[in-house]
């Protein structure tokens, strides 16, 4: 029997992220200060963000030293797994190889550590003293509030105020963790206050927390705001997922046929396949497919278009060219909380359009049906987002056992679903819903989206 799983030992661990823009052979196009329409520039940043983040976010160098301060914190739960799952091929009865990348090990229980560590680290080293953020379901905020307790930062997360009030788990993790919940909207700001003023009892959103955390960083020199995905330098950190998914193919002996993973703003997605990219567009891995996978509800890659867009639903932050459903499109509620982002990674998009990655929509009922089958054949419960991307492996399994082909297939398995079990016992008791998006109400949430001309 061949292994079930590979395990590289702690010397083996990344020194090195990798930096996909050294290798772009087409440019990347510029983030725009929606108030000059000219691009963006450091000194736009200073008062968001740690100057060394600012920093790599334009960086042409393809490999970036990762501190050893964040490497030593890495090793709590890095390297991470690679599974070969032997269970599941034998109950698709495919000869495809299935692996799996399994990033659920970290403490807060997905990939987003790998990026929150590297932020703090940066903000620590330049005197900051306190860090702000939004989070929806608590995904991310728990991952930053566990990061900044290894700096001895303070953390202050704005909760979206409904998922507050009805997800009370991640927040207690996020105060085990020493940080500071408020619900969003909240006294604290003044963008808070206006919309408390006008509706007190909103449930707020994402929109309004990245306001009110993006205010409270500007308004204190000691503080930054940090942000869980989409940028380039997030993406960057998260490389470490798919170098050492390199490395553990290299033990194997073996070289992926197929490459999945879900997408909400891209940053898993990224982490796990730009090392492979690099391949890809080296001429090394020429025939690789590198597949994204979003809900049918939130369909930015399949179904928006590549346009200047705002990253908020407030419309406050500068403008990136992405592949977005309209900065006011509000998704339908559906299960995988953290793939409800209107836009994409600027650095995704730009490999969607000239076809390097492809991208399918999934509706969330085969998913968590998928979700079930990989809980009842590997053991682990998956989160609803990568439970995506398991859906569209599963398939392609089919496929292969159709036609008789024997692909390797490796996905990213990004968090577990232990906080999600409300969304399970939905599914399970047959309330979850599928939504798939109407044209319409698309196109007009792209008639809202600003027409940019940017003066570069
Ligand atoms: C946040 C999150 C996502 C979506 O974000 P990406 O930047 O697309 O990775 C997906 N899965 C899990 C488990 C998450 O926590």
């Amino acid at each position: 029997m061949p292994e079930t799983k590979v395990v590289l030992t702690e010397k083996e661990l990344p020194a090195q992220w990798y930096n996909l823009q050294a290798d772009l052979p087409f440019p990347l196009p510029p983030v725009i200060h929606p108030g000059t329409m000219r691009p963006i520039g450091p000194d736009d940043l200073a008062p968001i963000f740690p100057m060394q983040l600012i920093a790599q976010e334009v960086s042409r160098e393809r490999w970036i030293e990762i501190p050893e301060a964040v490497r030593d914190i890495y090793r709590l739960w890095r390297p991470t797994p690679l599974y070969r799952a032997h269970r599941l091929e034998r109950a698709l009865q495919t000869p495809a190889r299935i692996y799996y990348k399994w990033e659920g090990v970290s403490p807060a229980g997905s990939h987003k550590p790998n990026t929150a560590v590297a932020q703090a680290y940066c903000s620590a080293r330049e005197g900051v003293k306190r860090i702000t953020t939004e989070t929806g379901a608590g995904q991310w905020g728990s991952a930053l509030a566990l990061a900044c307790r290894q700096f001895g930062l303070e953390c202050k997360v704005y909760m979206v105020k409904i998922s507050f009030e009805h997800k009370p788990y991640r927040k207690l993790l996020m105060e085990a963790w020493g940080a500071n919940v408020v619900p969003s909207p909240s006294p604290d700001t003044a963008a808070g206050r206006a919309i408390l003023a006008a509706d007190p009892a909103s449930p707020g959103s994402l929109g309004i927390a990245i306001s009110e955390a993006v205010e409270d960083a500007v308004s204190r020199p000691d503080t930054r705001y940090a942000l869980g995905s989409v940028l380039n330098h997030v993406l960057m950190h998260q490389t470490v997922i798919g170098l050492e998914t390199k490395r553990q193919f290299e033990v194997l002996g073996e070289y992926p046929d197929v490459l999945v993973g879900c997408v909400g703003g891209g940053s898993s997605f990224a982490g796990f396949t730009f090392p492979f990219v690099q391949d890809k567009l080296s001429g090394k891995a020429p025939h690789l497919r590198i597949v994204a996978v979003e809900p049918t509800a939130c369909p930015s890659l399949t179904k928006g278009r590549y346009l200047y867009d705002f990253g908020d639903t407030a419309g406050t932050t500068p403008l990136m060219k992405m592949y977005t459903l309209g900065h006011s499109f509000v998704p339908a509620p559906i299960h995988a909380g953290g793939l409800r982002y209107h836009g994409m990674a600027p650095l995704v998009c730009v490999l969607y359009d000239h076809g390097i990655v492809e991208a399918v929509a999934v509706p969330q009922k085969p998913v968590f049906e998928a979700a079930l089958q990989f809980a009842q054949s590997e053991g682990i419960l998956p989160a609803p987002e990568p439970s995506h991307a398991i859906r569209v492996v599963m398939e392609e399994a089919v496929r292969c056992r159709e036609r008789g082909e024997r692909k390797t297939i490796a996905f990213v398995l990004c968090g577990h679903g232990h906080f999600d079990l409300a969304s399970y016992e939905r599914y399970m008791t047959g309330q979850l819903e599928d939504y798939e998006l109407p044209q319409s109400a698309i196109d007009e949430a792209l008639s809202l989206v600003p027409k940019v001309e940017p003066r570069v």
